[in-house]
């Protein structure tokens, strides 16, 4: 075996930081001055034993009751010896180890655990036994978000069916954290397609008020795929770069509504986000006239544009409507595609915008305002009033009531 020199070692034990070591086979999670995971190598479910602690550099975990410094980690982890723990950092951090100067050759590098996936597997899909089982959604914040919303009362007629139609779904996860336990409750927005075959899901947290948890508040997985992968690796306490992620599939939110009998001639109308179809579909209804469907992302139509290839093999007439910060994006968008039954749509967020709105205002608060508000509906645009026009507002508000009554167009 061959000999590293003391030096060499020091530099490497001073580079490996237990934190950015262990994220490269733990997604961890900020806790205080602290991080926490799951524990790869005790079948671990629940967060609360497994500490990292960045000023102490070690990493512990209570239910084995073992600590490891980075070198120690990755031995145990990769299931390495000493000397080869210490190369593998190295290489890591870009630490240079003389193996000349020792008279034995260096060992041949160990060939990888993981068997690489063939490119030509198909994507992997869920069957619908996944979503069905979760379609419990009793104590959903966003489910009775949308029923607490001043809906009209044929409006409201349609909550109900339409949160079926969408199957929106509901997940607890009941964490362990030292004494307490916590909950962490999902709305899941299911990607399912024409043949009732799941892609995927995306999960999210909600606010009482319909607002989402902050991405850094979250539950790390916000997607069914890095989940699964999530909690094969806390069983088995092998990383590898496995199947979910490799093989991990997407398709429109509301893609399967194309299976309503009577839809064959609708429209499909294409927002940014799941909550934003799902107002929309309540709100005007009529299948056999509109589908709402999601991209779930607004770099998902650009990215992944083969989201909307079901749709144009089938000749559908397909309308964007964008964010306000995606209009340019989602424009270029329609003109890469050169589809013919492809438009955008950019009134909700260029016309019916209001000031009162706010500047992030997305399809989702506009709408929800003319919902809520419909006598703000015939408002022409504020910015595009004229300056004497604005002015006479300001002094008088009954200026704004005569406009509005009287439908008066500003030019
Ligand atoms: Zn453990």
């Amino acid at each position: 075996m061959n000999r590293i020199d003391e030096l060499t070692i020091d530099k490497v034990r001073d580079a490996a930081g237990i934190v950015d070591v262990v994220s490269d086979f733990v997604q961890l999670r900020r806790s205080g001055k602290e991080y926490e995971g799951l524990c790869p190598f005790h079948g671990d479910k629940n967060l609360g034993s497994f500490k990292v602690s960045p000023a102490k550099n070690i990493v512990t975990c209570f239910s084995c009751q073992e600590s490891w410094d980075p070198v120690g980690f990755v031995m145990k982890a990769e299931g390495l010896t000493f000397p080869d723990a210490i190369r593998w950092l190295a290489k890591k951090y870009g630490i240079f180890i003389d193996e000349e100067q020792n008279r034995f050759k260096p060992k041949p590098s160990k060939p990888k655990k993981e068997l690489p996936i063939p490119p030509d597997l198909p994507p992997r899909l869920w069957s619908i036994d996944m979503v069905t089982k979760r379609l419990n959604t009793d104590s959903d914040l966003f489910v009775s978000w949308v029923y607490s919303l001043g809906w009209r009362l044929e409006q409201r007629q349609r909550i109900e069916n339409v949160l079926h139609n969408f199957l929106v779904g509901h997940s607890a996860i009941i964490c362990k954290r030292g004494e307490h336990t916590e909950r962490h409750d999902f709305t899941i927005f299911w990607q399912i397609d024409e043949q009732m075959q799941v892609h995927n899901g995306h999960l999210m947290k909600y606010h009482a008020n319909g607002h989402r948890v902050k991405e850094k508040e979250q539950y790390p997985q916000t997607w069914i795929h890095s989940r699964m992968k999530y909690s094969d690796f806390s069983k088995t306490g092998i990383r590898q770069f496995n199947e979910y992620t490799e093989r991990a599939s997407f398709c429109l939110f509301g893609l399967h509504q194309l299976s309503i009998p009577g839809s064959e001639n609708a429209t499909i109308n294409i927002v940014e986000s799941e909550k934003t179809a799902i107002l929309a579909s309540i709100a005007w209804g009529n299948p056999r006239k509109h589908l709402w469907m999601a991209c779930c992302g607004i770099g998902n139509l650009t990215n992944r544009n083969d989201m909307l290839r079901p749709l144009i093999k089938m000749g559908r007439r397909i309308v964007l409507y964008p964010d306000r910060d995606g209009v340019e994006k989602w424009k270029a968008v329609v003109k890469q595609i050169g589809y013919q039954h492809l438009d955008i749509n950019t009134d909700f967020v260029e016309k019916y915008w209001l000031e009162c709105d706010g500047e992030k205002a997305d399809v989702a608060d506009v709408m929800l305002r003319m919902i809520q508000h419909p006598e703000t509906v015939g408002r022409k645009p504020t910015p595009k009033m004229p300056e004497h026009i604005k002015q006479l507002m300001n002094e008088n508000p009954l200026v704004q009531v005569l406009i509005d009554k009287l439908d008066l167009v500003a030019e």
